[in-house]
């Protein structure tokens, strides 16, 4: 590992594997390339496995990030006047909620404190005649995670489609789209994919192209679903198809991420990430330090969300940076200047060295800060933790 160049650990983008950069770093191929081809088709394939996603459902790669996901999903989604309900965990669900009323929709918010998230029965009793329930499977402002199997059953179990902004968690934390019956889940290549930023991905159940087929209207083409269908039928039978052009070398470096996601099977790509996140939360615990998620339960296991402890202000991100490691500040309008964020998700998680960096970087800005806990134990506790989990580390 370099050390002219910080460790970036923040919530995305995030560190890649050499395999992925070297895979993304080419001369730029064309998008008819023989390789481009197999890389998007079997891409394609391969993240239905990831989404745990069943063959009847439709994956879409597109030219993007997060926000073009989300905003595909309303776009394609909503007829004028639908109700929408969007369970609100923070800055993205917010968003959510604004796209969908630009989307025309008629839009119930069911809201929870700063760390927490909405009760179910909170949900359930706001559910009758709605068509669309939107949530952010991991909250990227807060670091909390909703329990997304009982809001997909839920949904389902109403004839409601469910729509999940899995961008600060798919292919981290446990997703299973067929098996909860969830109509969308969407994300974004720079989080838990564990690519540069530049891709909007998303699988579809038909149910949910049903709904677009039904639409009263065509959604801006860029966003139409329909438009890109094509496409992806043509690549994933390996032949090439044109809508717009695909940014050719992350298609190329998302079929290496997604095969490293899967070289140890999706499961323990999850397990990782949930003893990775246990590690760190047992270091920032051990530091004296607290979350912003209310409970451990919701606590994602992708990123920690950490309140500054007292005597402490948002400088010490900066005093972190000059350690060699960047994290991010609050993003959460309510406390923004009350916390900090930091990422272990995707290769970092796999990557012991990394984490003990982090760990060691904020607690050496926290002992010059005045705070009191011994450093070698706390590194010595988190070591321990990850030996015994990390997949694939040497
Ligand atoms: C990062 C993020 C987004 C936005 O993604 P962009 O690629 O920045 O547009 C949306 N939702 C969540 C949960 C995120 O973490």
């Amino acid at each position: 590992m370099s050390t002219a160049r910080p460790l970036l650990m923040i919530p995305g983008p995030i560190e890649v594997s050499p395999e992925v950069r070297d895979a993304c770093g080419g001369a730029p191929p064309g998008h008819l390339a023989p390789g481009v081809i197999e890389a998007f088709g079997g891409s394609l394939e391969r993240m239905r496995q990831v989404w745990l996603a069943d063959a009847s459902s439709q994956p879409f790669i597109v030219g993007g990030g997060g926000t073009v996901a989300m905003e595909m999903a309303a776009a394609n989604l909503v007829a004028p006047g639908d109700r929408a309900l969007v369970v609100v965990t923070g800055y993205f669900s917010d968003r959510m909620a604004e796209m969908l009323r630009r989307a025309g929709a008629n839009v119930t918010r069911v809201d929870a404190a700063v760390g927490a998230t909405p009760c179910l029965d909170e949900v359930r009793a706001a559910i009758c005649g709605v068509k669309l329930l939107f949530a952010t499977h991991v909250d990227t402002s807060t670091g909390v995670r909703v329990d997304a199997e009982a809001l997909a059953r839920l949904a389902s179990e109403n004839g409601v489609l469910s729509v999940f902004d899995g961008v600060c968690a798919t292919a981290a934390e446990r997703f299973d789209m067929k098996g909860w019956s969830a109509d969308v889940y969407l994300t974004a290549s720079q989080k838990a994919i564990g690519l540069p930023a530049g891709l909007a991905l998303m699988v579809v159940s038909a149910r949910a192209m049903e709904k677009r087929r039904s639409l009263p209207h065509a959604p801006p083409m860029y966003l139409d679903w329909l438009e890109w269908l094509p496409v992806m039928q043509a690549y994933e039978a390996r032949r090439p198809a044109y809508f717009s052009t695909p940014p050719t070398n992350l298609i190329l470096g998302l079929d290496i991420g997604l095969r490293q996601i899967l070289a140890h099977g999706i499961e323990a790509r999850f397990e990782l990430h949930r003893r990775c996140a246990a590690a760190m939360r047992g270091a920032w615990r051990a530091m004296g330090l607290s979350l912003v998620p209310v409970s451990e339960a919701l606590a994602a296991h992708t990123l920690s969300a950490i309140r500054f402890p007292d005597g402490v202000d948002a400088s010490l991100v900066a005093e972190i940076g000059k350690r060699g490691v960047v994290v991010a500040g609050g993003l959460h309008p309510a406390i923004r200047s009350e916390y900090f964020r930091v990422g272990h998700m995707g290769y970092a998680a796999t990557r012991t060295e990394m984490l003990r960096t982090t760990i060691g970087a904020i607690g050496g800005a926290l002992l010059d800060r005045g705070r009191k806990f011994d450093l070698a134990l706390v590194l010595d506790a988190a070591q321990e933790t990850l030996e015994r989990s990390v997949v694939g580390s040497d």
